[in-house]
């Protein structure tokens, strides 16, 4: 995957609530093109291994349980400087703390409920991407 791209999920909680299709309006409204999308639910082997970096976190358990229990929007995003500008678009990871007018202050309820991923780093946005789809269903 190309540097100028990054990796995103509508979790669970913004699923449930009816977001997707506000999230994905402020996300393209924000310049970045939608080049791979689908909806799908992680199992619990998909959950820790796309989190493994979390594993010894307390929270690990909760996380896990929360981004399996229900469908998920998978999508990977293009623009210059994506990863940058994305998690400056989603916010915080604590919605408390995220900016006003993000994606994570509008829709997320908690820390751990929180609306939206976004990739830390090209590196990641790349290993991510590619953990949810084929070759074939980017575009
Ligand atoms: P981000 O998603 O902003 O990159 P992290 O990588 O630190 O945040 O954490 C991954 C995800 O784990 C968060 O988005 C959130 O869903 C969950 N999480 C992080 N910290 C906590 C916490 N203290 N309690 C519960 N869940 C958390
Ligand atoms: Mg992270």
């Amino acid at each position: 995957m190309a540097d100028n791209r990054t990796f995103t999920m509508i979790k669970p909680d913004a699923v449930e609530n009816g977001h997707i299709g506000g999230i994905l309006d402020q996300i393209t409204a924000s310049g970045f093109r939608i080049v791979a999308m689908k909806l799908t639910q992680m199992t619990q082997r998909d959950a820790e291994t796309f989190y493994a970096i979390h594993k010894e976190r307390p929270f690990f358990g909760e996380l896990v349980e929360f981004m399996t229990r229900g469908p998920i929007v998978a999508a990977i995003l293009e623009k210059d400087n994506a990863v940058e500008d994305f998690r400056t678009l989603i916010g915080a990871t604590n919605p408390e703390e995220a900016a006003e007018g993000t994606i994570r202050k509008k829709y997320a309820k908690s820390i751990g409920e929180n609306a939206v991923h976004g990739s830390d780093s090209d590196e990641n946005a790349q290993i991510e991407g590619a953990f949810h789809f084929a070759g074939r269903e980017m575009f």
